[in-house]
């Protein structure tokens, strides 16, 4: 068993049962951890709330030295690294090391944020006018860190580093099938000097630990990453303390292609936008809408991108020109999936592209392409989280920003033209946090991420994703004459 981590300490946790992480390429299980309980939250908060005082008051330099110490080992074990992300999430070899290569990125983004906090003061000219103020940036406490298993490390990244770097303490509770890379990373700040209890991990089930997490007295914000439906059942639990939260939830970011657009650079875009992580993306071109004048081309060129798309196992890189897409993370998440375009297909929906689910071990399904399946489809309205890409004709740009509009889901969107009004009208009227302009979906560690509507709230990335770990306390100094 590979256990948590609970003030610089592994421990097998109270109730020293256990939960298998299974290879989802193989079903095969890889290791087992701890399935963690309401005490062992209790502890691993407790820790952190201890570790707090000296943390924050440890000079920000220091603390990004530590993180780029951290940094140095990460490099170190970065094939390690890949390799425990392959199997235990199922990702290609490339797609892992992509996805390390992120997360070394994000970290030194934030390392060399660390000392560039900066608080304000202001004159008073007021009737205090023998006053000034000041407003301090102080850090929060204890951060809850909960991360979804599409991508276990950047995610955990995006949280850890800003939370770190601002002076707080951590509690990440990984997905229960995606624990083995997290912890990897703990031990590997520990071994960087990141003093224990600043960071910890409990393993197991959100279903069973999440809600004592989410209410613990002393955890002061909560990140969270994951589902629409686990998001809004946390704020209400967390909502009566009054907690800080940043909620990224799901998605089902529309693409728009136009009479004018580069069709082949589309195709590409949407092709890795949609595919990548076998679809398993919170950001990814999910509904595409595609102008009549440019519909056969782009389809014609969609097809032979995608048909180039070969489920296989993530560790053996599929021969040029194929490209390797792994399995889905789950069964479940699999079946959901081939129900969505079950309903595609009854709707009238036209099969273009895969369909199937391979014989065989592992959750794979063939990366899938569906024609103008109804408006009112399940694909049209829910997130799909897998490799189904749903195609529509439409003829204006009024129809293609309508039916963009038409789900509760708000993350991302992009559109791919080259005329200006366009692109002004996109990036007004439909309703997503995060935009592209012939680009496929890609979130940029310098720039802020996050969604509207049910895709959540809060940012992450850029300086903003800093902003959110740091309260803003206004100082009024008086006492001058
Ligand atoms: P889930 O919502 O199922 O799980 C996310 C995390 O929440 C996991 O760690 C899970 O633990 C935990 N959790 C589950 N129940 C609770 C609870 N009651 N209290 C606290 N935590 C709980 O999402 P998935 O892991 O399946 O990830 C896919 C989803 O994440 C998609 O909807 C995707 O769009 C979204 N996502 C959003 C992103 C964004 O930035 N907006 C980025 C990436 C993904 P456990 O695994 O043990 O159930």
């Amino acid at each position: 068993m590979v256990e948590m981590l609970i003030a610089g300490e592994r421990t097998a946790g109270e109730a020293s049962e256990a939960l298998d992480v299974v290879d989802p390429a193989t079903e095969e299980t890889l290791e087992s951890v701890p399935r963690a309980s309401a005490q062992d939250v209790d502890r691993a908060v407790s820790a952190a709330d201890a570790a707090f005082a000296e943390w924050s008051r440890t000079d920000a330099e220091d603390r990004a030295n530590l993180l780029r110490k951290a940094i140095g080992l990460i490099e170190r074990d970065r094939k390690d690294l890949v390799t425990s992300l392959v199997h235990e999430q199922g990702k290609p070899v490339t797609e892992a090391g992509g996805e390390v290569h992120h997360l070394l990125h994000g970290l030194n983004y934030y390392a060399d944020l660390a000392t560039k906090v900066r608080g304000s003061y202001q004159a008073l000219p007021s009737a205090l006018s023998k006053a000034y103020g000041m407003v301090l940036r102080r850090p929060m406490g204890v951060v809850a860190a909960i991360v979804p298993n599409n991508f276990p490390l950047t995610l955990l990244g995006t949280k850890l580093a800003p939370a770190l770097m601002a002076g707080n303490t951590v509690v990440v509770k990984p997905a229960a099938t995606t624990p083995l890379t997290t912890l990897k990373i703990a031990e590997l700040l520990l071994e960087a000097e990141i003093p224990p209890g600043v960071v910890n991990v409990i393993t197991g089930r959100g279903s069973e630990v999440g809600d004592a997490l989410v209410t613990h007295p002393q955890v002061r914000r909560v990140a969270f990453t994951g589902s629409t439906a686990v998001g809004r059942h946390i704020m209400s639990l967390a909502a009566p303390q009054l907690k800080r939260m940043t909620m990224e939830l799901g998605g089902s970011d529309p693409v728009i292609v136009c009479p004018d657009a580069n069709v082949k650079a589309a195709a590409r875009g949407i092709a890795i936008g949609r595919f990548w992580n076998c679809g398993q993306m919170c950001l990814g071109g999910k509904r595409v809408y595609v102008f009549d004048e440019v519909y056969d081309q782009l389809m014609e060129e969609l097809v032979k991108t995608v048909g180039k798309y070969e489920p296989g196992l993530g560790w053996e890189k599929a021969e040029k020109p194929k490209i390797r897409v792994g399995p889905l993370h789950t069964s479940d998440g699999r079946d959901e999936v081939m129900e969505q375009l079950q309903d595609a297909l009854d709707g009238g929906g036209e099969l273009l592209l895969g369909g199937d689910k391979p014989e065989g071990a592992g959750y794979f399904m063939e990366p899938t392409i569906v024609g103008n399946p109804p408006v009112d489809s399940r694909v049209a309205r829910e997130e799909t989280f897998g490799p189904l890409l749903p195609v529509w004709r439409v003829s204006s740009l009024d129809e293609a920003i309508e039916r963009s509009n038409d789900t509760e889901y708000g993350l991302g969107a992009s559109v791919w033209t080259y005329d200006i009004r366009t692109v002004h009208r996109v990036a007004n009227e439909v309703e997503a946090g995060m935009k592209w302009v012939n680009q496929f979906h890609y979130g940029y560690d310098e720039l802020p991420f996050g969604g509207v509507k049910a895709s959540g709230y809060g940012k992450e990335h850029g300086m903003e994703g800093l902003d959110y770990y740091l309260e803003d306390v206004p100082v009024v100094v008086g006492g001058l004459e």
